[in-house]
């Protein structure tokens, strides 16, 4: 519904309140049902005119999810998944063995330890660079070898920001792929196909269905072809397919999506200019504050806001900030982010011994809470 009757066209806020504005042609009902079947009814002449089989392919339910997420990202086609796990792997599966890929150095933790474990054992071969640098981007490319640039903007959990449009234009200049996993960014604040990616990703877990109540991946495509035909066949394949209860709730979730991203982008630049002058941090990570190292990139790529994440370093170590995660009350201890609720967590303990987060880093995904109950829960925190 970009365009209605009257051929006028609509804000993004408008197509994701009204998931696209649906209506069901026979009853009328503006909230879409849910398809739990998995299987499908052939033609008596033997065809399947419905172009539905069987339930490890896709379901009716994805649909209107997949309609609003390609809409956002002004892409071609979107693909749902059962995890963002599910979505980013099925890339990654979709390559050939020998294939070269180029990720961050900084980036999800689960999805990096894939790519240099199975993925690694199923033949591809990984460079990881510091993105927040073309050049070093530009020097791992290697021409015709490299199939796959992975950027991940902001980058979690130090949230440096990758110039996408730059790292597109060097990636196709030999002939690889970019996708971006724009999880922590939403299509409300960047549009990652716009600066000239193939693809983006997102773990629909976290601000897309922004209720800590869905597990679920997307992948959208600027353009279809032979790689995406690929991909969808991996997920078919593979059966990292969404169920039709997740998905339903998501195309929910998403209604809500620009006022949730805009009000967790508030509080979090409040929380962030609250906490850099505190005497218990060390050094808060937000692409919000101008004294962040690649704050230019985000003030240019980011559209309304740089997003609810934030990391704060404590001065005093692990023991200090483990210490200051136990005494919150408002803000929950637990992983995860993107959620209504705010979330801190310690996140070295989550990442493991091998992990690049300094020990002293809390992580503090914002929710929609007041941002002055926010503040005054890690005030007191702090406080001692
Ligand atoms: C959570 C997350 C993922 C993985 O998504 P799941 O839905 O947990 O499988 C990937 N990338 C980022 C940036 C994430 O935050």
């Amino acid at each position: 519904m970009r365009h209605d009757s009257t051929g006028r066209t609509f804000a993004p806020e408008s197509i994701a309140a009204q998931a696209l504005g649906w209506v069901d042609a026979e009853t009328r009902a503006i909230v879409s049902p849910i398809h739990p079947s998995t299987t499908f009814l052939r033609d008596p002449d033997n065809q399947y005119r419905s172009g539905r089989v069987y339930g490890r392919s896709d379901n009716p339910t994805f649909d209107q999810a997949e309609a609003l997420v390609t809409s956002l990202e002004g892409g071609a086609s979107s693909m749902l998944f059962a995890s963002g796990m599910a979505a980013a792997t099925a890339v990654f599966l979709s390559l050939s063995p020998g294939d070269h890929v180029v990720v961050p150095e900084v980036m999800y933790w689960s999805l990096r330890s894939w790519i240099c474990g199975p993925g690694e054992r199923l033949g591809l071969r990984a460079s990881v660079v510091d993105m927040s640098n073309p050049e070093k981007v530009a020097a791992a490319i290697e021409p015709d070898k490299t199939r796959l640039v992975w950027v991940e903007t902001p980058a979690n959990p130090l949230w440096g920001v990758t110039d996408i449009a730059e790292v597109s234009r060097l990636a196709h200049a030999a002939g690889a792929l970019v996708c971006v996993d724009s999880t922590s960014a939403t299509p409300v604040l960047t549009r990652p196909l716009a600066w000239g990616a193939d693809f983006v990703m997102h773990s629909a877990t976290k601000y897309l269905n922004g209720h800590s109540d869905v597990l679920a991946g997307t992948l959208t495509a600027a353009r279809t072809g032979e790689f995406w035909e690929r991909v969808r066949a991996t997920r078919s394949q593979v059966g990292s397919i969404a169920g039709p209860f997740e998905a339903w709730l998501l195309v929910r979730g998403m209604r809500t999506l620009f006022l949730r991203v805009r009000a967790a982008s508030k509080s979090a630049l409040a929380i962030a200019e609250h906490l850099e002058p505190h005497p218990r941090v060390l050094s808060v990570m937000y692409p919000g504050l101008s004294s962040f190292p690649t704050h230019v990139v985000a003030a240019r790529q980011m559209d309304g806001g740089f997003g609810g994440m934030l990391s704060v370093r404590i001065r005093g170590g692990e023991e200090a900030a483990v210490r200051v995660a136990s005494r919150v009350s408002l803000w929950k201890r637990a992983t995860s982010l993107g959620g209504v609720e705010s979330l801190i967590e310690h996140r070295s303990s989550v990442e493991g011994p091998d992990s690049p987060v300094p020990r002293d880093l809390l992580r503090l995904s914002v929710g929609i809470e007041a941002a002055a109950d926010l503040i005054a829960d890690l005030d007191q925190a702090l406080a001692l």
